[in-house]
């Protein structure tokens, strides 16, 4: 009887140790889960895009009637593309990335073809994406031969451990991954040929000097800039895209705010999903797109305040050009630019619409 007391007292004290070694692990699991996924607010059969085709000249009235149209048809068409998903209930990842492809394919753009080329001629992309309930994030920089450089983006958010991949790293493992591969030349445009041959005249670099950035927003080499997109779906989620030939010029290697997270595209469920333009090496230093977050978060302020704080105080103090495009959980947009112009739109379930140049 003895023998059986004492057994019953081990067994309990076994049980009892693992219980408490146990606890705090399934605590901690608990925890890690809470941090990874971000609530939604769910709203019901509510969704907002906002795109931007970039931001930068021309001053109103430089561009003639056909050209400002054949623009503003294609935001629209974009817009189609992306409100086509949303308004089916699909996701707002799905949205931002399909949006972004299309314009990637349009030559208009400063991404995919019709990039802009670097200081040797060439087209070397960047792109981005983020999505705002899991916080996890994929980006592609310095590629020359993958079609779309936004579903590679993904492709590393959702098939790698990483966030960032670089060139032909990051082209091997599109490669792997089975999208689609062209040749360097197919990005190349003659319109883009022409500004680059224009900026190839105007540089004299000495022999040991790398030439200067373009630094003036409204020089034809800026006209027409990065792509990106910002949705809130009707299950309350957030993302955000981006995708560019960066700028002008650009020294070999240089890489521009749109791939870096926080940046130039930074998404989040608690806050908002933004999407940067302009002037990148502006865009990194202050951190724009997280900024935005964060002072949505931290301030308490609206979207729509901390929107025009950073592009209309902050980056006009350092002289620095651009815009943004932003949509917060609650389906506010904004899309304030310190610039001549920026290619814009947006659509919503409540039936607002808009195209925008100037
Ligand atoms: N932000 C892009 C970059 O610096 C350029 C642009 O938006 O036009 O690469």
């Amino acid at each position: 009887m003895k023998h059986q007391f004492t057994q019953v007292k081990n067994l309990t004290a076994i049980l009892v140790f693992l219980v408490l070694c146990l606890w705090p692990e399934f605590s901690l699991f608990a925890q890690a889960e809470v941090i990874a996924m971000q609530p939604a607010k769910v709203n019901s059969e509510k969704w907002t895009l906002v795109i931007h085709g970039g931001a930068g000249g021309p001053v109103k009235g430089t561009m003639t009637a056909e050209a400002e149209k054949e623009y503003l048809n294609k935001l629209d068409e974009a817009l189609q593309v992306g409100s086509g998903i949303l308004s089916k209930g699909g996701g707002s990842l799905d949205a931002v990335e399909a949006v972004v492809r299309f314009m990637e394919d349009c030559p208009l753009f400063n991404a995919g073809v019709g990039a802009v080329l670097d200081e040797e001629g060439r087209a070397a992309l960047d792109a981005a994406i983020m999505d705002g309930k899991t916080g996890m994030a994929g980006a592609v920089a310095g590629v020359t031969c993958i079609k779309n450089p936004i579903t590679a983006a993904r492709c590393v958010m959702e098939r790698s451990n990483h966030v960032l991949l670089i060139g032909t790293g990051a082209e091997k493992f599109a490669k792997a991954n089975g999208l689609e591969l062209v040749e360097p030349a197919y990005f190349i445009t003659p319109v883009r040929l022409k500004s680059w041959e224009k900026w190839k005249s105007t540089i004299r670099p000495a022999p040991d000097k790398a030439p200067e950035l373009p630094t003036k927003p409204d020089s034809d080499n800026d006209k027409h800039g990065t792509v990106g997109a910002v949705a809130l779906d009707q299950q309350g989620n957030l993302a955000a895209a981006t995708s560019t030939g960066g700028m002008t010029g650009k020294m070999v290697g240089r890489v521009g705010d749109s791939p870096i997270i926080g940046a130039g595209t930074y998404a989040s469920n608690q806050t908002c999903a933004v999407s940067a333009t302009g002037h990148g090496e502006y865009f990194i230093r202050n951190v724009v797109a997280y900024d935005l977050a964060a002072m949505m978060k931290y301030r308490g302020i609206s979207l729509e305040e901390a929107g025009k704080a950073i592009i209309m105080d902050k980056l006009v103090t350092q002289q620095a050009n651009g815009g943004l495009i932003a949509v917060d959980r609650d389906g506010n947009l904004c899309m304030p630019f310190n610039t001549n112009a920026m290619f814009r739109g947006y659509v919503t379930s409540n039936g607002q619409h808009e195209v925008a140049i100037y």
